[in-house]
């Protein structure tokens, strides 16, 4: 009988012309093919692993490999410990003695909006003055065909640019050939160069001797919101696949691989919109369908933002009639309403009628909520309001649904013992204060909110009014420095260690999802970064220095989603 040997991974017979000959073929594809399963099977080895798993306050274990295998964490290495089971399959990276932390979970921004911005978007949020703006800019036009819109749109602030956009005159020099629209904030204002004032001149909208784009308020149009509106008629879908990925890119160039998305407001289809209004029917279809193609590099999560004026919120009892929570898969799940339930202002003052009977329902269906909170008067209207739908309904109310106020800058203890005693827990941010922050416009008090025991987790609420670089946001907890230097949270500040465990071990119980994501331990997802310097060495990265770490790799469920491993 000849000997007829399989190659497993070609499927292809080989028939053997010698024994010789087919027991070498054998061995190679052994090797090579056919002993090698078709997932991920990675060892990181001489590092220094943080899994941040550790309770708060104790000294941490830190391990020096870690093996994993698919989507996820098989075992953890001691130093001197060189045998985690791996094979001749098992593809190596040295990490030459390199930090590793789990992956930034960012359990409130805007992702979504983010993908949709019109033009090559290009985040300023990092910037540090004019100069490192127009390089920023230059380097983006350099990667986009000529003649292309770059733009940046939200996320950075004036003080961090010394007070003022690049003149026109600036812009053109660092964007010769390529129209250029910045603009800050929701609704502006905003600045263009040359190229950007020869389209909009064209439709009527008035641009300053300088570039400069005047704002406007909520619900009016400007001359800032005319230009998005111009910008968003460019569009196709194909755009705002393009603009989703990048903007997946951008957070895994800054270690954000999970996002808790919490929606846009809903859009009037005109040019009063913002740049966080989107059609809430549609703003998803360029997500939906990248997540078909498998091509998500980041994890996310979407609350859905719902504002009506009727009390009987048609659209709310539609949402929760027909969709499910928390349903999707490890990439994609939905999860529960956010970051507003009903009613039209943004600024939660008052339990109106429709607010209470959305809350009530959101209740009564069973779903998470989340609402935010940005002064001293709208955290006691929303916990006490939570309160007294939850004293309506039969045991247990809303305990086990994780409700969640976000922000909270001026948040009491009171009120954070009303809230745990709710089941809910706090979003905290820190790059929003870091960008705009002042001596009044200070907190959140993460330490009073630590001492609380309510669970705490942090997050960007990036991309309108703050940056998405996790980055600035831990130098904020840490120093309590905004980006003019100026100390203004000095009694608030955490050590760096309690900082980077709200962007990940404790952000798992705010996704509801504390059994597989936030720390890196056997079992849990493979969404870790290699740190460009040791983020918790403070001889080695000073507090300023904090806002320079970046990874050199980051990786999504055992898949490089930034970075080369051969150039660590
Ligand atoms: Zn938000």
């Amino acid at each position: 009988m000849p000997i007829t040997l399989r190659v497993v991974r070609s499927g292809a017979p080989v028939e053997a012309l010698s024994l010789v000959a087919a027991l070498t073929l054998a061995a190679s594809a052994a090797v090579h093919a056919q002993a090698c399963p078709d997932v991920a099977d990675l060892l990181l080895r001489n590092g220094r692993i943080h899994t941040m798993a550790d309770e708060p306050g104790t000294e941490p274990v830190i391990f020096s490999s870690i093996r994993i295998l698919g989507d996820r964490v098989a075992r953890l290495g001691a130093p001197g410990v060189r045998d985690l089971g791996q094979t001749d399959c098992t593809e190596v990276i040295d990490l030459e003695g390199r930090t590793v932390i789990p992956g930034i979970i960012d359990n409130h921004n805007h992702i979504v909006l983010l993908g949709l911005r019109p033009g090559h978007d290009t985040r300023l949020e990092s910037a540090r003055s004019i100069d490192d703006a127009l390089a920023m800019l230059a380097a983006r036009a350099a990667e986009v065909p000529r003649g292309e819109w770059i733009t940046s749109i939200g996320g950075f602030d004036l003080p961090q640019l010394g007070g003022r956009f690049p003149a026109a005159t600036e812009l053109d020099r660092a964007v010769p050939d390529h129209p250029v629209y910045l603009q800050i904030s929701f609704t502006g204002p905003g600045a263009t160069n040359s190229a950007g004032r020869a389209f909009l001149a064209e439709r009527g909208i008035d641009i300053g001797a300088d570039g400069a784009i005047a704002g406007g308020g909520f619900g009016g149009a400007s001359a800032a919101t005319r230009t998005l509106h111009a910008l968003r008629q460019l569009q196709t879908l194909d755009d705002q696949k393009r603009g989703t990925q990048d903007a997946m890119r951008y957070a895994a160039s800054v270690g954000v691989t999970t996002h808790v998305d919490d929606g846009g407001f809903p859009a009037a289809g005109n040019d009063t919109d913002g740049a966080a209004h989107f059609d809430p029917y549609r703003a998803y279809d360029a997500l939906l369908a990248l997540h078909a193609e498998g091509a998500l590099t980041n994890r996310i999560r979407i609350n859905f933002l719902h504002m009506e004026a009727d009390p009987a919120t048609p659209e709310l009892v539609a949402r929760l009639n027909n969709v499910f929570p928390e349903f999707g898969d490890a990439m994609l799940r939905t999860l529960g309403i956010g970051e507003f339930t009903a009613g039209t202002s943004p600024m939660i003052l008052q339990a109106t009628p429709e607010w209470l009977a959305g809350t009530r329902r959101v209740a009564e269906a069973g779903w998470r909520n989340e609402n935010h909170s940005l002064t001293q008067g709208d955290f006691p209207v929303i916990i006490d309001g939570w309160q007294q739908v939850h004293d309506d309904l039969p045991a247990p109310g809303i305990s086990n649904l994780r409700w969640v106020v976000a922000h909270a800058p001026f948040i009491t203890r009171e009120y954070a013992d009303k809230l745990r005693a709710l089941g809910g827990g706090v979003s905290v941010l820190g790059g929003w204060r870091y960008i705009s922050g002042t001596a009044q416009q200070n907190g959140p008090p993460f330490r009073m909110l630590a001492a609380s025991g309510i669970p705490m987790g942090m997050s960007s609420d990036g991309m309108q009014i703050a940056p998405m670089n996790p980055w600035l946001g831990l130098y904020y907890v840490v120093t309590g420095m905004n980006a003019q230097g100026e100390l203004i949270n000095a009694d608030q500040t955490l050590p760096r260690r309690e900082a980077l465990a709200l962007y990940t071990q404790a952000n798992g119980w705010f996704l509801g999802e504390e059994e597989d994501l936030g720390t890196l331990e056997p079992g849990k997802y493979a969404d870790l970064l290699v740190l460009s310097a040791d983020y918790f060495d403070e001889q080695a990265v000073a507090d300023e220095a904090i806002r320079d770490l970046r990874p050199l790799l980051t990786m999504v469920g055992g898949k490089i989603v930034h970075g080369d491993p051969d150039a660590l």
